[in-house]
């Protein structure tokens, strides 16, 4: 039996690592993929990290998990199946009473709850479950997008970026990790388009005036796709200008698709509160509606998703776990 376990180790699974470690819990970090880091690896360089400018997104992963190493946090490679809710009997000491002598009469059975979280590597149990799963990358849902994914149509410029030198590539999006994917692609390719659906790109100023100044990156706005053209490998996007209507085919080898994020939060919504879009409610503090799970990162629903947001939860969340344990005095 865990006092936590931890779902998940990217920034926000990492540093509640860290503080439950420091905190001197019994944690366990569980991670579906055997490189912790989260969506920080597929991150081809990360400047607004205080302290760490410029830092390349593996390298910065690899440096948070060496950190949780360093103390001895605990960590096991698993994909969570489901996390259910158990009640079982603990002893608790009963108020004090001078009659009574021997220990066992001086404990009293109470019930209290845990978690039982399945995982395809076992059952793990804890006292409280900190859910740090973090976001996977949302599709368009457009013809030819899931037949060619892999074979042109990618969601990771810095994992398949190399497949795509001396080509051309379209990236689809306007926030920030479209913009990073834009520059990152075009110190590779030929000829980059951006193609962005408004007239003006969500992403962060300083990232506008880069992709700007790219001599082989061409934005083309107010324009969607609607197709992915080609015969078991891209070869071109059908695009439609949604102020004019007027309709194009543009001739690339590659689609960079980020059109943002999706919540990981399956194996939880049947039991916490999330919002229409999957994101569990839960305040800055990681405390959802179910006493003894707490949420941290990327899955919680908030404002700003950065990674310095996503640490700061994980540590938040790891402070709630130990008032949540004393409170329901079910710690050691
Ligand atoms: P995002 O900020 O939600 O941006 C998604 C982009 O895709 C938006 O421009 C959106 O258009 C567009 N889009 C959404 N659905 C679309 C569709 N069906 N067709 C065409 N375009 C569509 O997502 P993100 O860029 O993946 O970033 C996720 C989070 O991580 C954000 O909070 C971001 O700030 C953060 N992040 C930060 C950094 C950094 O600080 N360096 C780096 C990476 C990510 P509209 O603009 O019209 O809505």
């Amino acid at each position: 039996m865990y006092d936590v376990i931890i779902i998940g180790s990217g920034p926000a699974g990492l540093s509640a690592s860290v503080y439950a470690k420091r905190a001197g819990l019994k944690a366990l970090t569980l991670e579906k993929n055997p490189v912790s880091g989260g969506q920080v690896l597929n991150t081809y360089e990360v400047d607004n990290y205080l302290g760490l400018p410029g830092i390349n997104g593996f390298d910065m992963g690899m440096k948070f998990r060496e950190h949780a190493d360093g103390l001895g946090c605990e960590f096991q490679t698993a994909e969570v199946l489901s996390v259910c809710k158990e009640h079982r009997e603990e002893k608790q000491l009963k108020a004090a009473s001078v009659n009574e002598t021997a220990v066992d009469a001086a404990f009293e059975p109470v019930r209290a709850q845990g978690f039982m979280i399945e995982t395809d590597e076992g059952v793990f149990r804890a006292k409280a479950v900190v859910a740090a799963m973090g976001a996977v990358h949302a599709k368009l849902g457009i013809p030819g997008e899931e037949e060619m994914a892999g074979r042109g149509v990618s969601y990771c410029a810095t994992c398949d970026g190399a497949f795509f030198r001396g080509k051309v590539t379209a990236v689809i999006g306007g926030g920030d990790v479209a913009v990073e994917d834009a520059i990152f692609l075009a110190r590779g390719c030929e000829k980059v388009y951006l193609i962005h659906r408004r007239d003006e790109l969500r992403a962060a100023k300083i990232l506008q005036e880069e992709v700007m100044s790219l001599p082989n990156v061409e934005i083309i706005w107010d324009t969607v796709a609607e197709k992915i053209e080609g015969n078991g490998q891209v070869e071109g996007i059908s695009l439609k200008n949604v102020k004019t209507g007027d309709k194009m085919e543009l001739p690339v080898d590659g689609v960079f698709v980020a059109v943002g994020i999706l919540p990981d939060s399956e194996i939880l919504k049947e039991i916490v509160n999330c919002d229409p879009k999957g994101y569990v409610l839960a305040g800055e503090d990681g405390v959802t509606d179910v006493p003894g799970i707490f949420a941290a990162g990327d899955i919680r629903s908030k404002k700003l998703r950065q990674i310095v947001t996503a640490v700061a939860d994980g540590a938040s969340a790891i402070q709630s776990v130990q008032e949540y344990l004393l409170q329901a005095k079910i710690t050691k």
